[in-house]
C-alpha cells in the first residue's frame, strides 16, 4: 500500500492500487468483496479517487474508433484529454467542453461531468457523450446512453465513480477551423462591474474571469474578464508549449498576504484591455504550463473551494465571501469566476444557473474554519460545492446542495454499485 491523495495533497492515505489492462480484468476487479474506486490521473483535488482499493485507469488509453467526417470518437476511458487533442486538433476537431487541465482522463472528466468556460452555452461534457461502456458491480458489462439505461447514464455523468467503472466513452466533438483563439480582455474595477461584464458578454462562446480576492472596497472583487472564440482562420496544429516544473515543496510563508497583494496588483495592471490571438493550449490550459504546481502550497497541501450560487442574490453572496476571506486573513492564491447556464438532469452534476467561484487556499485550520462558514452561506443561498474539488464537505451540506442524492442512491442500488464502488469522499458524504 502506498500513500495517495488528490491534487490538493491534503490527508494522504494508504491505497492498494489494482491494474487492469482490459474490460474482462476490470469486470473481475469490480466484483472484489472489499469494493474499490476508479482512479484516472488524480486531478480531482480531494478524496474522490482515493479509497483502500483503487483501480488505475491510465493503462486503458487507446482510441477505439474515429470518424473525421462526423467528429464521433470512441476511446478507452483512461485516455488523457492531452492525447485525444493531439490526435484530433490537427484534423480540425476539438472537445465540445473542456476543463482547465488537459492532464485528466476522459473517464475522470465524465465521472465529474466537467464544465468549461462555455457552460452558459454548451453545458457539461456529459451532455456531449453519446454512450458509455460500463462495468457494473456484479461484473456485468453494459452500454449506457441517453436512451439505453438512461438512469445509469445520467447518474454516471457526475457520479464520481460511484455507479460503476466507465470502460470506454463515445463522444461528439466540435469542428474548429483553427487551433488559435481570438481573445478579448475587459478590466472591471469591482465585483458589480465584473458581473455586469459577464452579462454584457453572455453571447461570447467562452468566458472566464480572474478575480482579485484580496483587494478591499471600493475595489472589492475587481477582475479581468477574458472572452474567447475559435479563430475563423489560422493553422491547425497541436504544439505543446515548454513547461516548467516546481522542483520541491515551497515554504508556505512564501505565498502570504504581502506577496499575493503585490501579485494581484501586478496582474490587474498588466491586463491590457483589447483583443489578441492565442493558441488553444495557453488559452484553455494555462496552469498546465507549470508541472506539479500543487507543490507551491507546501507539504501540507491546499484546498480548492469551488461553489456555485443562483443568479438572484449572487452579488451579495460573492461580496460576503470576499469580505470573509479578507477578515479571516486567509489569502487565496487563485480566484476564478465563471457564469453557468442551466443545470442538466444528471443528479450529482455540479453546474446550475448562476455564478461559480473557485478559490485555492493553503491548508490550515483557519482555511478549514472559513470554508465551514462559507458552506452555510452557499447552501442557504440555494447553491452547492463542486464534489471533484472537495476534500471536507459534510454529509448535511452535501444533501442540501444535491437534493437528488436519494434518486442517485436508488440508481446505484439498481445497478449493483452499493458496497462495490466507494471512495473516502463518498463515505464522508454519507453515501451507501
Ligand atoms: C488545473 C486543473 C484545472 C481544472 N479545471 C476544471 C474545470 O475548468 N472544470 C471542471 O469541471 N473541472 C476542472 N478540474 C477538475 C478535473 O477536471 C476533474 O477532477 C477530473 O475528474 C479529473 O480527471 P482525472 O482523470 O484526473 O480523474 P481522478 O481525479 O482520478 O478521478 C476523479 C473522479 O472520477 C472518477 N473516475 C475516474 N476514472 C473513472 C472511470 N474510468 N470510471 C468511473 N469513474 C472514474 C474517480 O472515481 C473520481 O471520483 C481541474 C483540475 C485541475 C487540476
Amino acid at each position: 500500500m502506498t500513500p495517495c491523495s488528490g491534487w490538493g495533497r491534503v490527508n494522504p492515505r494508504p491505497v492498494h492500487t489494482h491494474v487492469a489492462r482490459d474490460g474482462q480484468a476490470l469486470a473481475a476487479l469490480a466484483q472484489l468483496p472489499h469494493g474499490l474506486i476508479a482512479r484516472g490521473l488524480g486531478r480531482s483535488y480531494g478524496d474522490s479517487a482515493v479509497a483502500d482499493h483503487v483501480v488505475a485507469m491510465q493503462g486503458l488509453d487507446w482510441l477505439q474508433s474515429w470518424d473525421p467526417t462526423t467528429g464521433v470518437l470512441a476511446c478507452a476511458a483512461g485516455l488523457s484529454l492531452d492525447a485525444l487533442l493531439a490526435f484530433v486538433v490537427p484534423q480540425g476537431w476539438f472537445l465540445p467542453v473542456t476543463p482547465g487541465s488537459r492532464f485528466v482522463t476522459v473517464g475522470g472528466a465524465v465521472a465529474s461531468d466537467v464544465h468549461g468556460k462555455n457552460h452558459h452555452l454548451h453545458g457539461t461534457l456529459g451532455q456531449h457523450v453519446l454512450a458509455l461502456d460500463m462495468c457494473l458491480g456484479n461484473g456485468e458489462r453494459v452500454t449506457a446512453s441517453p436512451t439505453a439505461h438512461a438512469d445509469l447514464f445520467a447518474a454516471t455523468c457526475g457520479g464520481m465513480g460511484l455507479t460503476g467503472i466507465i470502460e470506454s466513452v463515445r463522444l461528439q466533438l466540435q469542428p474548429v477551423a483553427s487551433s488559435q483563439m481570438q481573445v478579448t480582455q475587459h478590466r472591471a474595477p469591482h465585483l458589480e462591474a465584473l458581473l455586469e461584464a459577464f452579462a454584457v458578454h453572455a453571447h461570447a462562446t467562452y468566458s472566464v474571469a480572474w478575480l482579485d480576492a484580496w483587494s478591499p472596497a471600493p475595489r472589492l472583487g475587481r477582475g479581468v474578464l477574458m472572452v474567447g472564440e475559435h479563430a475563423a482562420t489560422g493553422p491547425l496544429q497541436w504544439r505543446a508549449p515548454r513547461t516548467w516544473t516546481v522542483p520541491f515543496d515551497m515554504p508556505p510563508a512564501l505565498l502570504g498576504a504581502p506577496l499575493l497583494r503585490a501579485f494581484n496588483a501586478w496582474t490587474y495592471a498588466r491586463a491590457r484591455p483589447g483583443a489578441g490571438v492565442q493558441d488553444l493550449i495557453p488559452y484553455f490550459y494555462p496552469l498546465d504550463a507549470l508541472a506539479q504546481w500543487n507543490r507551491l502550497y507546501g507539504r501540507r497541501g491546499f484546498y480548492q473551494y469551488q461553489f456555485v450560487v443562483p443568479p438572484e442574490g449572487a452579488a451579495a453572496v460573492l461580496r460576503r465571501v470576499l469580505q470573509a476571506i479578507q477578515e479571516a486573513r486567509v489569502p487565496p492564491l487563485l480566484a476564478v469566476l465563471k457564469a453557468f447556464g442551466p443545470a442538466n438532469a444528471h443528479p450529482l452534476s455540479f453546474p446550475m444557473a448562476g455564478y461559480t467561484l473557485a478559490l485555492d487556499f493553503a491548508a490550515s485550520e483557519a482555511a478549514l474554519a472559513l470554508m465551514n462558514t462559507l458552506d452555510d452561506w452557499v447552501h442557504n443561498a440555494g447553491g452547492r460545492v463542486y464534489l471533484t474539488k472537495d476534500a471536507r464537505l459534510s454529509a448535511r451540506h452535501f444533501r442540501q446542495g444535491y437534493p437528488q442524492w436519494e434518486a442517485f442512491e436508488a440508481v446505484r442500488a439498481k445497478y449493483h454499485a452499493v458496497g462495490r464502488f466507494a471512495s473516502h469522499q463518498s463515505r464522508r458524504l454519507g453515501l451507501a
